[in-house]
């Protein structure tokens, strides 16, 4: 880490060097080291919804700082090249940024695939030129490293274009897992080949039919692994994938003796990890459960299952519940998103406050498709921050709620969770919305939630369906309470 010390670039910045000669590689060092903090800076500050607008210029900033330092060296010398490739990823990527909320995994998905490629194309490409160089160039240290960088580069390759595939529902890619007997032998026996052919390789370098042999093993290995796991797990898996992702740019920072990628790919590798962990609780999952658990296979209705109804009611009939109401429980989820019903809540709980009713947002961990996501939705929104309480502070005060509204959340409020240990989501922590005087579910038909679950929620006694999509379904719950349909 010498070269990331600060003293040489002191040295430079009060211009004590005869001359004031600039030495590029303290410059390029100096940027990196900027970089770096950056970086750090801007996952502390992307933590808190105050700072988080600061956290993403901060990562940009490096990033931008990361881009120049590596132009400067002098060893870069196809700008043609590099030009080429700064044009292609703005065409890919200008269009990426625009996709709408609901679709950030997937797009996330799709950015992880390209780190990967790219991870396992330089590997590639330095071992064909270190071999062409005579074996002798491939150190042990450099071996192990490329062979670390294509294997992980690689499986999250396909492994990361097969989950946004799922996640953007292709019609062509199977949704539900895809299970059979001893997959879990056949898919670590592939890992175990791919590593053998690795060690191979970093015993012998001149062994070069193995190297497509890996490749093809690890592209393999990243289908195969996404392929038992299910819908609902998938934004787990993306932000596993998201963590060797950052491990391969690991090991390409150790090929290409680049500190900034090391440090970088850590920072990248350890926050899709602690994320990774943080879903899995929120979950009350395993990772070898979210990995190997074929969660989201859809579950066959028993012959006998007693034919069960739902209750519906009407904007008009709803409004005058919440009218009467003191207060009032919003649960948000992956419908309210789809709508885009935000800024129609945020009418809907002007109307209700200035009546004197207290509103409360009920936040579940893993609601919506990313943590966070009805955080974003509802700051979008303009809804004050201090309204909303996360999931084990408002359950104390569930029984004491007049209403509970449930706005497209489905498996986040089932409590098949808390008691029926034959459910897949049993043992998840969910927003007890049964626990309300009143619940109102909006939601467009009966059809299950991610996990493709029934949701026994629909069926209480004390719950009401608002059928309809959930835009226009609190648009007319809106209309009503502004006095549009007549009640004051
Ligand atoms: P959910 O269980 O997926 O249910 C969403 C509901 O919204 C559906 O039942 C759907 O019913 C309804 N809906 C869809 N479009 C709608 C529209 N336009 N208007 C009204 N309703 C609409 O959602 P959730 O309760 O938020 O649960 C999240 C799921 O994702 C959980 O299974 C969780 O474990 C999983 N997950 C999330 C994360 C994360 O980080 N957030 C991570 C891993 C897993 P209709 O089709 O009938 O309308």
């Amino acid at each position: 880490m010498s070269s990331f010390s600060v003293l040489p670039f002191l040295t430079v910045a009060v211009g004590t060097q005869p001359g004031w000669r600039l030495d590029v590689s303290y410059a390029i060092q100096f940027a990196y080291l900027i970089a770096t903090g950056l970086f750090i800076f801007s996952l502390k500050w992307m933590s808190d919804p105050v700072t988080a607008r600061r956290g993403v210029i901060a990562g940009v900033g490096g990033m931008l700082l990361a881009v120049v330092g590596t132009l400067l060296d002098p060893q870069v010398v196809h700008f043609g090249a590099i030009a080429v490739a700064v044009a292609v990823g703005t065409v890919i990527g200008v269009p990426l940024a625009r996709v709408p909320l609901t679709a950030v995994p997937q797009r996330t998905a799709l950015s992880h695939a390209f780190g990967g490629l790219a991870a396992g194309l330089v590997g590639t490409a330095k071992y064909y030129l270190w071999l062409g160089e005579g074996a002798g160039e491939l150190t042990a240290l450099r071996m192990t490293a490329i062979t670390a960088e294509i294997i992980l580069g690689f499986l999250t390759f396909t492994g990361s274009l097969l989950a946004a595939g799922k996640l953007q529902e292709l019609k062509w890619i199977p949704q539900r897992p895809v299970t059979y007997r001893g997959q879990n032998l056949v898919n670590l026996s592939l890992l175990g080949v791919a590593l053998v052919c690795g060690i191979a390789l970093i015993l012998h370098p001149a062994m070069h039919q193995l190297f497509p042999a890996m490749i093809a093993l690890s592209l393999l290995f990243g289908v195969l692994l996404i392929i038992p796991i299910g819908g609902a797990d998938m934004p787990t898996v993306i932000s596993l994938l998201n963590s060797y992702a950052g491990l391969s740019a690991v090991a390409m920072g150790f090929v290409l003796d680049n500190k900034l990628l090391i440090t970088a790919g850590a920072l990248d590798g350890s926050s899709g990890f602690i994320l990774s962990v943080i879903m899995c609780r929120a979950m009350n999952r395993s990772f070898g459960n979210v990995l190997f658990g074929a969660f989201g296979q859809i579950r066959k209705t028993g012959a006998g299952m007693v034919q069960k109804t739902v209750k519906s009611e009407t904007p008009e009939g709803a409004a005058q519940v919440l009218e009467q109401a003191q207060l009032v429980v919003v649960i948000p989820g992956y419908g309210m998103a789809v709508a885009q019903a935000q800024h129609l809540v945020r009418e809907l709980y002007d109307q209700l406050t200035r009546r004197g009713i207290t509103v409360k947002f009920a936040i579940h961990p893993v609601a919506g498709r990313m943590p966070g996501h009805m955080n974003v939705l509802l700051a979008e929104a303009e809804i004050p921050y201090d309204r909303l309480v996360e999931m084990d502070d408002i359950n104390h005060e569930m029984h004491q709620v007049d209403v509970a509204l449930v706005i497209g959340a489905n498996d986040v409020v089932n409590p098949a969770a808390r008691h029926d240990p034959g459910s897949p989501i049993y043992g998840m922590p969910i927003i007890e919305a049964d626990k309300a005087r009143t619940c109102f579910a909006i939601k467009r038909s009966m059809n299950p939630g991610f996990a493709g679950i029934e949701n026994e929620l629909y069926y209480a006694d004390k719950t009401f369906m608002l059928f309809g999509d959930a835009k226009k379904v609190i648009g007319e719950l809106v209309k009503q309470l502004a006095g549009g349909g007549g009640i004051r």
